[in-house]
């Protein structure tokens, strides 16, 4: 089969199979998968290996001691050596707990289908599965060794899975990530922010606020101090943000305080902005004297800068006009695994996943019908 025809193929093969895509999401729904749930998420885990297996992926169960395990499914060609590797990312943890579906079930209205990480990122699995089954299905000739890769820990900063993602990500050519698109029009996620969390802590001296107020060094002035200063960083047209989203501090009324704390959100879109916010905050001096900083943390996911997506891009923008889809592209504020391995230097294209919307909520749905072309999608590009 020449090349160009891998779309025109796998798309009426994957409208054929619509129903069973829908079911396998109800099923992966049903199965809640918290990213703090070890035992639920196996399950889930297990059920996706069944499935992978079933369609001749080659399944390895990466066992860990206190989140879920991870997924690793590999295909390679027969009697050839592949010419390249490409890396399938995507996690199948949720941020729901265990339980949630009894508010929040499966439901289908609309031509929407609703549930708990439908849209994150189960429909996103689903369509990768099936885009694989037709590629089998089809028999497309490809050189290339697929490696899909489910993580049980994104929504938690992929602590278990960083190192498991980076060195499958060195020895891969591209890196596909089947996190949710953005918008009605499905854009592809070109470059997403840098995220990051810090906290600060302010040490002062407590003292009897009304008897002896100058020998205390009181912690949330200075607290407030800084957090004032920071908040002069910002540069929204830069895209660099630093927000104090929590704040504590202070023991009772009538004491000076001696102890407060802020965690900052952190995020940008450039590497290097990056960097001098990270060395701002490290260089920060008290203001009120006697008052001692401490800062740890910084940024978790580097920024995932366009250049390192642009070409893979093109190649999806053409592949989907074959298709007869116009593809298009938008920049996340949101981080996710694809920041890690943009930052290897891997070309990493994000967003391929499911049309919907309301990740996250009580609303989270994806767009039935386009479950068949964003797989046929993901076909065309693993299979050309
Ligand atoms: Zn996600």
């Amino acid at each position: 089969m020449a090349n160009r025809s891998v779309p025109k193929a796998a798309l009426p093969y994957l409208r054929a199979r619509l129903p069973q895509m829908l079911e396998l999401l109800r099923e992966l729904t049903l199965l809640e998968s918290p990213s703090t749930e070890k035992a639920p998420a196996d399950r889930c885990c297990g059920f996706l290996g069944d499935q992978w297996q079933l369609r001749g992926g080659s399944v390895e169960i990466l066992k860990q001691a206190t989140r879920g395990n991870h997924l690793r499914v590999t295909w390679q060609p027969d009697n050839r050596a592949p010419s390249e590797q490409i890396l399938i990312l995507g996690h199948y943890d949720t941020v729901y707990p265990t339980g949630t579906l009894a508010e929040m079930p499966f439901r289908i209205s609309d031509g929407k289908a609703f549930g708990p990480g439908t849209f994150d990122m189960k429909a996103g699995i689903v369509q990768a599965l099936f885009a694989f089954e037709a590629l089998r299905e089809l028999q497309v000739p490809s050189a290339k060794k697929l490696v899909f890769l489910w993580t049980s820990d994104e929504e938690i900063g992929s602590e278990s899975s960083r190192s498991l993602i980076a060195s499958e990500a060195k020895r891969s050519n591209a890196v596909l990530v089947l996190e949710p698109s953005l918008g009605p029009r499905g854009l592809l996620k070109t470059s997403r922010k840098g995220v990051g969390e810090a906290q600060l802590v302010v040490c002062g001296r407590a003292s009897h606020a009304g008897l002896a107020p100058e020998k205390g060094v009181n912690a949330i002035h200075e607290l407030a101090a800084q957090i004032t200063r920071m908040e002069r960083w910002n540069n929204l047209r830069r895209g660099v943000t630093i927000n104090a989203d929590l704040v504590k501090g202070g023991s009772r009324t009538n004491v000076i305080a001696d102890r407060a704390e802020a965690v900052l959100d952190l995020r940008a879109w450039r590497v290097s902005d990056m960097r001098s916010l990270e060395s701002r905050l490290r260089s920060l001096k008290p203001i009120h004297g006697g008052a001692k900083l401490e800062i740890t943390g910084g940024f978790n996911r580097p920024p995932l800068e366009r250049k390192q997506s642009a070409a893979l891009f093109a190649r999806a923008k053409s592949l989907a006009k074959d298709l007869g889809l116009a593809l298009g592209e938008a920049a996340a504020g949101g981080g996710s695994d694809g920041n890690f391995t943009a930052a290897l230097g891997i070309p990493t294209l994000d967003g391929l996943g499911a049309v919907g919307d309301g990740a996250h909520s009580r609303q989270e749905h994806v767009l039935i019908k386009t479950l068949p072309p964003r797989a046929a999608l993901l076909a065309a590009l693993l299979g050309s």
